[in-house]
């Protein structure tokens, strides 16, 4: 027997989209409204909730919800994070808060060079307790949006802010001096942690692994196995089944997506025919 749980999930912005679709992946049946803060799964004992990404640190904390997917910069922005556990990364919202200053009016390029400057951030947690643990004096200046202005219009010397490519920073004419902290969209759990928790932890971690996973089918000779299967040595090993025609095997395995450029060619130089690859949609 499993209980119910309120998953809490970004209503909108950056997370929002690839938070449904995670769900979706991992079997989930659920309309994907904007207007209804609350949805049932229509196959399972669980319940949505939309809400801001920001406040699902807080809801999950409050008991509100029982798990939540929110950034884990926000998580670790949050007062109450640190009473939060982090079960999954999501592999999603990646992005980083990084230091930045004027590209030409400045000559900070390390951070004890920070030491007495004003610092721009929506992070004024991260950021004051980074500076604080390397015992740099800086003064923490909050900002609730367009962080990227503040040098410009003088109330700061610098910024911490989150960037993905850096492409914004570089519009904005300044330069990374370094990272204050990585983020990705992450799953996170309160206190009340049951079976129902592990599970969707795990159905959610096996769509994240399985979206890095290709499903390789192929047909060779059987004499070139060996070489095949030290390629592609799968899981444990290849499958290995003989196809109609004599002396012809099928071979089925699984490779990582990032590996599949580099590997056809090989397979193919192997004695490797008529090969497919395919998705994996959950893997465990
Ligand atoms: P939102 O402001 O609702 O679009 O969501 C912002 C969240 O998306 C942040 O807290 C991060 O966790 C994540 N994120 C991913 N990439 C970026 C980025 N380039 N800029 C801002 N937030 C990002």
């Amino acid at each position: 027997m499993t209980e119910g749980l309120r998953i809490a999930v970004p209503n909108k912005g950056r997370l929002k989209e690839p938070s449904t679709a995670l769900l979706h992946d991992a079997g989930l049946s659920f309309e994907s409204t904007d207007r209804a803060l609350s949805v049932p799964v229509q196959n399972a004992d669980l319940e949505l909730i939309f809400v801001r990404t920001d406040d699902i640190p807080e809801l999950v904390t409050d008991g509100v919800a029982d798990v939540g997917i929110t950034g884990y910069d926000l998580l670790a922005e949050s007062e109450l994070g640190a009473s939060l556990k982090v079960l999954a990364e999501l592999d999603y919202g990646h992005c980083r808060l990084a230091a930045a200053v004027p590209a030409h009016n400045s000559d900070i390029s390390r951070w004890e060079a920070f030491s007495g400057s004003r610092i721009a951030t929506s992070h004024p947690r991260v950021t004051g307790s980074f500076f604080a643990d390397k015992d740099i004096d800086v003064k923490v200046v909050e900002f609730k949006g367009s962080v990227e202005v503040a040098t410009k219009i003088g109330v700061a010397d610098a910024i911490v802010d989150l960037v993905s490519t850096g492409s914004t920073l570089q519009i904005n004419g300044l330069r990374a001096v370094g990272t204050v902290l990585e983020s990705q969209a992450v799953l996170v759990a309160g206190e009340r942690q049951n079976g129902t928790v592990a599970r969707l932890a795990s159905a959610l971690s096996a769509v994240v692994t399985a979206r890095r996973t290709r499903y390789l089918v192929l047909n060779a000779p059987e004499e070139r196995v060996e070489e095949i299967a030290e390629l592609v040595p799968g899981l444990r090993s290849p499958t290995v089944m003989p196809l109609q025609e004599s002396g012809m095997v099928a071979i089925h395995t699984t490779v990582a997506t990032s590996k599949v450029w580099d590997l056809l060619p090989r397979l193919e130089a192997a004695g490797g025919q008529d090969i497919l690859v395919l998705p994996v949609h959950q893997m465990l």
